[in-house]
């Protein structure tokens, strides 16, 4: 175990850069950044940085590479993979003084930002304009630009809209040796090495992107959302397939099962059909002409599903309500256990039945409450796996489930995250969806923006020797060696 020591002129140093305010040490600050949303891996940074430009992130960097001490990007801390978490001490690099709106271009549709905005704020900024940016992930109040691209964020929005990546046109970032360089256009992808591609879901271990060009998206002319309650999540996953196989592409369509339906209930007190066994979201857009004969068709789909009861959403107030319920969903879940360990394996949309049964089974056999609340129209599971982190055994429970679910996901032929990364999370997995030929290529290209293995370390491409290398902080997971 590595114990890194950072000298005192490295700290000053860091203090001359950005000013003593925003350099914290205390061991109540450190504790603030010593994880993600994904609580079981807990590693503390030495130092947390909070600079306020794209210069000064140039020169933390630099610095950084001065003393070879590592930096982790942050952005709200929002992620479910563990990437914002320190695995290897150093600087926790955070992003979130970087928040102008740099400007809203409506002849483009183009938004230019700072990316410590949170999400929301692009499409709040940009709706007087009539536009909005499409992907919305549930943290979208709080989670960052920079975050966003980072992970490669979806939404309920993406299954039409498309992911982070596909909405960015161009990016400022700083590399791990400090340089300034603008990747993609401000206004279209440029005509190179496509290196938005590249940096897009790379999880903050390429360097360091500090503003953001974001193709805004006109917003429908007519939004329709329906509430669907079936007896069982089967019977919901079938709606899903068929409408997809009807030709129809709804721009949402998110599930919510009768464990999660209950929390949110309780949390929110929406008045939702408890004795149901799966709650569907559909969400439908589009010209004003003809949408009404999609959204019958969508209805009677439903029907030959088993739908129990159907309710479309009246105005902006009731659609606003039935997002809540799902946006809300797993903050509710705390209501169970104190814990939760969010999955995000994908898998093909025809393989859902198959794979909610076996999910289940693995939660018996685990003795854990799973919960699922997933991207149903992209087969994009999130199985939560609810948990308490001061019990040894569940925590033990809980890190072999997870590996059993992800294992499920690759063999039904979709792979191991969707929108949440890898991170350290499951860096051991890796080589169950990548050979080892893949996996040189990823540790080649990591090598060339980072040959001294400084940004993000720890993180997406693992070390393969054994798992107790992805860090040199000793994670709860290594104690137990369950990996
Ligand atoms: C309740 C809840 C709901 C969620 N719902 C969704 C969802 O629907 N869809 C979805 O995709 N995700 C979802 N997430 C996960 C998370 O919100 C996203 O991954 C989000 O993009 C993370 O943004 P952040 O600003 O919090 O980034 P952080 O968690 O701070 O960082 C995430 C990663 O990005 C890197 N990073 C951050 N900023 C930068 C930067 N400027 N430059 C380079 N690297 C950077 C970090 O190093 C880290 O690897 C959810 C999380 C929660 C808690």
């Amino acid at each position: 175990m590595i114990e890194l020591k950072l000298s005192s002129e490295f700290e000053t140093a860091l203090k001359q850069i950005v000013g003593d305010y925003y350099v914290l040490s205390s061991a109540v600050d450190l504790a603030l950044y010593e994880c993600d949303a994904e609580t079981l891996d807990l590693a503390s940074p030495d130092l947390v940085v909070l600079p306020g430009s794209t210069e000064e992130v140039s020169a933390v960097v630099r610095l950084c590479q001065r003393y070879a001490v590592p930096f982790t990007p942050r952005g709200a801390g929002t992620g479910l993979s563990g990437g914002a978490t320190a695995v290897c001490g150093g600087v926790s690099l955070v992003l979130t003084r970087l928040t102008r709106i740099i400007n809203i271009d409506p002849a483009e549709m183009v938004a230019h930002v700072q990316v410590g905005v949170t999400n929301i704020s692009v499409s709040q900024s940009a709706k007087h304009y009539g536009l909005n940016f499409a992907p919305d992930p549930s943290s979208q109040a709080a989670s960052t630009i920079g975050g966003n691209i980072a992970e490669n964020a979806g939404g309920a929005h993406t299954l039409k809209y498309g992911m982070t990546g596909n909405n960015v046109v161009g990016m400022k970032m700083v590399l791990p040796d400090g340089e300034i360089v603008t990747v993609g256009g401000a206004y279209r992808d440029s005509l190179s090495l496509d290196l938005l591609g590249v940096i897009v879901g790379s999880e903050g271990t390429l360097g360091v992107v500090t503003e953001a060009y974001l193709r805004l998206t006109p917003n429908a002319e007519q939004v329709e959302t329906m509430l669907a309650y079936f007896p069982d999540l089967e019977s919901g996953g079938q709606a899903v397939s068929d409408i997809i196989a009807a030709g129809i592409i709804p721009c949402a369509m998110e599930m919510i099962d009768a464990l999660s339906l209950g929390c949110v209930e309780q949390s929110l007190h929406l008045g939702l059909n408890l004795s149901a066994g799966a709650l569907l979201i559909v969400e439908l857009d589009g010209p004003k002409a003809g949408i009404d004969i999609i959204c019958r068709k969508v209805e009677a789909i439903a029907k030959a599903n088993n739908l129990l009861e159907v309710h479309w959403a009246e105005d902006a107030s009731s659609r606003a309500s039935i997002w809540k319920a799902r946006k809300s969903a797993f903050a509710s879940l705390g209501r169970i256990a104190p814990h939760g360990y969010v999955l995000d394996g994908v898998i093909p949309r025809s393989k859902l039945r198959e794979a909610i049964i076996a999910i289940a089974e693995i939660g018996k056999k685990y003795r854990l409450p799973i919960s699922n609340i997933y991207h149903a129209g992209d087969g994009n599971l999130h199985p939560a796996l609810l948990y308490d982190r001061e019990r040894e055994a569940e925590v033990q429970a809980v890190l072999r489930a997870a590996k059993e679910i992800l294992e499920l996901c690759v063999r039904l032929g979709g792979t191991l995250s969707g929108e949440h990364g890898i991170g350290v999370e499951k860096i051991q997995e890796m080589p169950l969806a990548f050979d080892q030929a893949s996996l040189a290529a990823m540790t080649s290209l990591k090598n060339s923006f980072d040959p001294q293995l400084i940004c993000n370390p720890g993180k997406v491409i693992p070390n393969l020797k054994h798992c107790g290398e992805s860090g040199s902080r000793s994670l709860l997971r290594h104690q137990l060696s369950a990996c």
